[in-house]
This record gives structure tokens, C-alpha cells and sequence, in this order.
């Protein structure tokens, strides 16, 4: 069943007020004919009978959810029971829905219609097959399928490379779609370089153009909590980030060159571990994918360590921007101390199950209490000695376990 129960989706949170608008209902429309022929497996697909697929379409009606049909007909009789099949990545669980069947066995329709709880936004993929079954009792699964959750009630723009596929709302500028590209490709080798284990699919970004179209897809999801308003998302279990652009924030250079590189990290650390735990290592981790933001992060945090205001990575560690800044500075002081794929070892210990403080030990080979020192030495920290870990500050973190607070810098 698909629930959200895929864990992992990063919020990006305002330290604004506003308020949701939810709204605007069409339909849009996508199809294809398939030819019947059998997948490699399962085994025995289709048993004693010969099938053939006449059509086989997708229609998306959002935001209300998305539809199939399939026309089939099978030798062993009437094809008395049939369910579609989808995931919007590989790697997330598989939803499906029975079908209604027409009188003559032949003709099949489902429909997946969102609820609160069960929702995705436009533009995921979504990949579809069905089972069938005749009243022989023969079984047939047709093969896979690939469509998208369009959104046809609003202009949008895609742009699709090796290594992203983007969509931009309308009002976004045109730059995001080829900057956003050129951002990826040339963070390319990096993610090769520090990742052990591919994501195994193309990653998304959605890119809204005002906060009205991102709260509509999941009433609820752009929820205002604690002076707080989310303004992204990103899920392994869709395979994309969803962002709003906010020019006032973000210019679209950042966007392309900082924002979406590292919520695809987060993708990433889907693929290689997990992303619970510590908020600086996760979220140091994913700004390391950061194209542009370092120097800047660098003098942060530099200057905090030499004002003797760099709060402990013991326990918690910090929260809040700090968790990102000091995070990703330990990442390069890691990497530059312990070789260039120390990112990529300490995230493959950890995708074998070792804590996350446990695998740096592993990797530096002394306890992480020293590895602070250290790091605080290199910062130019004027007490490099581990101070005593303070409460980490409640404001940040998330309202639940499924949602981590990423402040627009
Ligand atoms: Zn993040």
C-alpha cells in the first residue's frame, strides 16, 4: 500500500507567516497503445492463454488523481478480475487499485483519486502495469508503463537531461529549466564520486511559481505552523523536490545551482542509509552537493568558531541553520582530512547499518570527541575544546518525524 510511510521527505520552511489558498480542479490527458508483448517475467505470464492489449491509456485529472483504462482480451475467456499496478519512483512502494470491467470481459477502467493522506504533486512519474486475470484462471501481467501526473490547468515548462528532468510553473523564469541542467551535469562526477549506490532513477524538480499552486496539490502540506510556512518538499517515494520560487529569497541561480542539487542529495541518502538521525550530519551532508554556497557558509562559520561561538556536534548537535553550516563544514574538513572519498565511506557504513557517529569514528579511527577537537582546531576555533553540549533548541524541530526544516539562506 502506499501510504506516506516513504519517511523521508525534506520540508523547506519560511520564517514567515502566510496563509493557504487551496484550489482549481481540471483534467488533462496522456495516453498510449501498447503492444502485447509478454515482459521477460514473471514466469508463466499469461499461463495457457494467448492476450493482447488493444489500448492502454493514463489520464491524469489534476489535482483530483489520475486514471487507466485498458482494452484486453485474453483466449482462455472473459477477463473476470484486473488491477492496475503504479509506483512514481523504483524505489517506493506500490500503490494499486482494482478495476471495474465492463460486460463483455474486455474492457477495464481504474481510478486513483487523492485523500489527504495519499497525495502527490504534479509532474511525478508514474509507473503503471496491470494484472489480469480470464475466467479460465489464467494470469497475465502487461508490461510497464510510464506517464506523468500532469497538470494541465497551468502553464509549465520541461526540460529534461541525463540527470534531472525539470518542470517549471509558469512565472518562474525560463533560466531555472537550462541553469538547473548545467548545474547537474557538472555536479555529476560529485555525486558519482561520494555516493557508493546510484538513485536507480531519474531524480524531479518542480519548481512553483507561487505558494497558492504548491498547497493546492495536498491541502494541508503548506501548512502554517509556529510562524513557520513549508514551502518545498522532497520525496524518494515521488523521486523529485517540489520548491516554491521566491525571488524575494532566492534568486534563480541559487536555485538551480544550490537548492536542487542538494535536495538531490537527499535523494541520494535515501539510496545510501537513510536520512534520520543527526540533523548536521544529514543536512551537511546535503549542502556538500551545494555548488556555490560554500565560501560563503565558510566565513560563517570560521568567524563563530573564532568568536568562540561554535556550539558542540556532541549529542543532538545544533539545529537550524547551524546543523546546515557546521555540518557541511565538517564534511569538507572530513574530507580534506581523511581523502577526497571519505564522504562516500562514512555514507557506506552507515548504509550497513552503522550508527552515524560510529562510521566517522571508523573512518578517522579515534573517537568522535577528538574528531570535534580537531575540526574545531581547523576551524580556528579559539576553544577548541568540546564544550558541554547544550539542549538543542526545540523551535526547529519538525512538528513530525516525516517532515526536517530546511531554511531558504
Ligand atoms: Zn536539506
Amino acid at each position: 500500500m502506499f501510504k506516506r510511510e516513504m519517511v523521508f521527505s525534506w520540508l523547506a520552511l519560511l520564517l514567515i507567516g502566510a496563509l493557504i489558498v487551496v484550489g482549481v480542479p481540471a483534467i488533462g490527458q496522456s495516453s498510449f497503445l501498447a503492444t502485447a508483448t509478454p515482459p521477460p517475467s514473471p514466469t508463466n505470464n499469461g499461463g495457457n492463454a494467448q492476450w493482447t492489449i488493444h489500448s492502454s491509456t493514463f489520464e491524469s485529472n489534476f489535482p483530483k488523481g489520475f486514471s487507466f483504462t485498458l482494452e484486453a482480451t485474453s483466449s482462455g475467456g472473459k477477463i473476470v478480475s484486473a488491477a492496475v499496478l503504479w509506483r512514481h519512483s523504483p524505489v517506493s512502494s506500490r500503490t494499486r487499485r482494482l478495476a471495474t470491467i465492463d460486460e463483455s470481459g474486455t474492457k477495464m477502467t481504474a481510478v486513483w483519486e487523492k485523500t489527504p493522506g495519499d497525495a502527490v504533486p504534479q509532474w511525478a512519474g508514474v509507473e503503471y502495469w496491470w494484472l489480469l486475470e480470464d475466467e479460465s484462471g489464467n494470469l497475465y501481467e502487461t508490461p510497464r508503463q510510464y506517464a506523468e501526473y500532469a497538470d494541465n490547468t497551468r502553464k509549465w515548462s520541461r526540460l529534461e537531461s541525463d540527470d534531472i528532468i525539470v518542470f517549471w510553473q509558469e512565472g518562474v523564469p525560463d533560466e531555472v529549466g537550462p541553469l538547473t541542467i548545467a548545474a547537474m551535469e557538472k555536479q555529476r562526477a560529485f555525486y558519482e564520486q561520494n555516493w557508493a549506490n546510484p538513485l536507480g532513477y531519474k531524480p524531479r524538480a518542480i519548481i512553483y511559481a507561487d505558494f497558492q499552486t504548491w498547497a493546492e496539490w495536498s491541502p494541508g502540506r503548506g501548512t502554517v505552523g509556529g510562524g513557520l510556512v513549508v514551502v518545498g518538499q522532497t520525496s524518494q517515494s515521488w523521486g523529485a523536490t517540489a520548491q516554491v520560487y521566491d525571488p524575494f529569497i532566492q534568486p534563480v541561480e541559487e536555485v538551480a545551482n544550490d537548492t536542487i542539487p542538494h535536495e538531490v542529495a537527499h535523494l541520494y541518502q535515501y539510496a545510501n542509509g537513510g536520512t534520520s538521525g543527526l540533523t548536521w550530519f544529514i543536512e551537511g551532508s546535503a549542502t556538500f552537493f551545494e555548488r556555490n554556497s560554500g565560501p560563503r557558509i565558510e566565513q560563517r562559520v570560521r568567524r563563530m568558531a573564532r568568536e568562540g561561538r561554535l556550539p558542540t556536534l556532541q549529542e543532538q548537535g545544533p539545529g537550524g541553520r547551524e546543523a546546515y553550516d557546521i555540518g557541511y563544514m565538517f564534511w569538507v574538513w572530513l574530507t580534506e582530512t581523511y581523502g577526497a572519498d571519505a564522504h562516500r565511506r562514512t555514507w557506506e557504513l552507515v548504509r550497513s547499518g552503522r550508527p552515524q557517529r560510529a562510521a566517522l569514528e571508523a573512518i578517522a579511527n579515534k573517537p568522535f570527541i577528538e574528531m570535534e577537537t580537531e575540526f574545531r582546531t581547523w576551524l580556528g576555533a579559539i576553544n577548541p575544546e568540546v564544550p558541554t553540549p547544550l539542549p538543542t533548541l526545540p523551535f526547529f524541530l519538525p512538528p513530525t518525524p516525516t517532515y526536517e526544516p530546511t531554511p531558504r539562506r
